[in-house]
């Protein structure tokens, strides 16, 4: 008798996607290949001082070692607010319209859990963050799959959703900007987006990880800032990519109160909130002093200038991005995602994602993350130059 026989929905899961990158990697780094990874987006620089003093001084403070508010604590909403207010001129009520999380990918995992019934749709871009697709997954739902298409500028085509599909589903989910494709969204967009939802009865959930991480002068919206987005939407936001914090695990949702209402619920029945040394840390990121943002964006704007010079050299066709710290890439004639990747790390030691990875209408492209330094990116190109495709 099998003891350990799992459940259904961990059978069903898609296969981690740097799973067999991993295994790939390994077996070639035994070979004595110097690797360099622009494969997981995860930003190599370090968290700055100023917040790491400050949750610091909060881990040593008795006050902070216990059970936190599994809604966040009122400091840290406010703080949440307030930048939302300052960043985009949305109006935010901390008591009812903002939750802590432990990193925006837990809201948006358990988002679905208290919306969507077994049987109905959730409607998830392709190629995305697989995430909104494993949500919907875990609560029994299923996704429709929205496909991002490079002649729709990676923005979903809302008339091609069947009407029957539009009526059965409970949430759409988006991403602006975009990974993997590190496209942007306007207000038409979310506007469509709003009437669409109005329309149909679907909650938007938008994923906004990468508003701060914009170049050249871009400044992306927050979907909230649109007429009408908080009668309809939640929207996800995360400290990991824009103060260097993914290993702290903390983002919040903020948006319909009736939203931020049964996503606490859930969680108020399976985790116990955010450590509070991590919001305090939190807080000083949200109210200190932001120059460190800038100086992010600028490390990022000059690895994407070096980066793309260097693959239009080699012949690649890529845009430059407005915004994130991806370049979504197609691969050359006579490639498949797969067949690339493996070659770039065979023959160059350099690990890039397979745009399929991220769902079938991502074939043909392949990611790269600009997360190593100047001088390993510098590398990276010289290998590449080194190659014929
Ligand atoms: C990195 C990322 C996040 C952030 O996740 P956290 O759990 O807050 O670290 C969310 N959405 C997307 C699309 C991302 O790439």
């Amino acid at each position: 008798m099998e003891i350990f026989r799992k459940a259904d929905r961990l059978k069903q899961l898609p296969p981690y996607l740097f799973k067999e990158i991993d295994r790939k990697k390994a077996e070639v780094r035994a070979r004595g290949v110097d690797i360099i990874d622009l494969g997981v987006g995860d930003p190599d620089l370090p968290t700055p001082p100023h917040i790491i003093e400050a949750g610091q001084r909060a881990m040593a403070d008795p006050a902070h070692h216990r059970y936190p508010s599994y809604s966040g604590m009122n400091g840290f909403k406010v703080a949440a607010a307030r930048w939302y207010k300052r960043r985009f001129n949305v109006e935010l009520d901390e008591t009812t319209e903002v939750v802590s999380l432990i990193g925006s990918k837990e809201g948006i995992a358990h988002f679905p859990l208290a919306f969507v019934n077994p049987g109905d749709v959730a409607l998830v871009p392709t190629p995305a963050y697989p995430v909104y697709h494993i949500g919907t997954l875990f609560a029994g739902g299923e996704s429709y799959s929205m496909p991002l298409l490079g002649e729709n500028r990676f923005l979903p085509d809302l008339n091609a959703i069947p009407e029957s599909v539009a009526d059965r589903a409970r949430v759409m989910f988006i991403n602006y900007p975009n990974n993997p494709t590190a496209a942007v969204a306007d207000r038409t967009f979310f506007e469509e987006v709003i009437g669409f939802a109005r329309q149909h009865g679907v909650i938007v959930c938008h994923d906004a990880a990468y508003t701060e991480m914009a170049f050249d002068g871009y400044r992306p919206l927050s979907f909230l800032e649109v007429d009408g987005a908080k009668e309809v939407g939640v929207e996800f936001h995360s400290l990991s990519k824009t103060y260097n914090m993914t290993g702290w695990r903390i983002g919040f949702a903020v948006g319909n109160a009736e939203g931020i209402e049964a996503l606490g619920a859930v969680k108020s029945n399976i985790d116990s909130g955010v450590f509070e040394a991590v919001q305090m840390a939190g807080i000083e990121a949200l109210t200190g002093d932001q120059s460190c943002v800038r100086e992010m964006v600028q490390i990022y704007t000059r690895r994407r200038d070096l980066l793309m010079e260097g693959l239009r050299d080699c012949g690649f066709e890529v845009n430059p991005p407005k915004a994130t710290f991806y370049l979504w890439i197609k691969v050359p004639e006579g490639y498949t995602s797969a067949g690339l990747t493996a070659r770039l790390l065979e023959d160059a030691g350099l690990v890039v994602t397979p745009g399929n990875g991220f769902g079938e209408p991502g074939e043909g492209y392949f990611r790269i993350a600009l997360t190593q330094t100047r001088e390993r990116l510098t590398e990276a190109i010289t290998r590449l130059k080194g190659m014929t495709f």
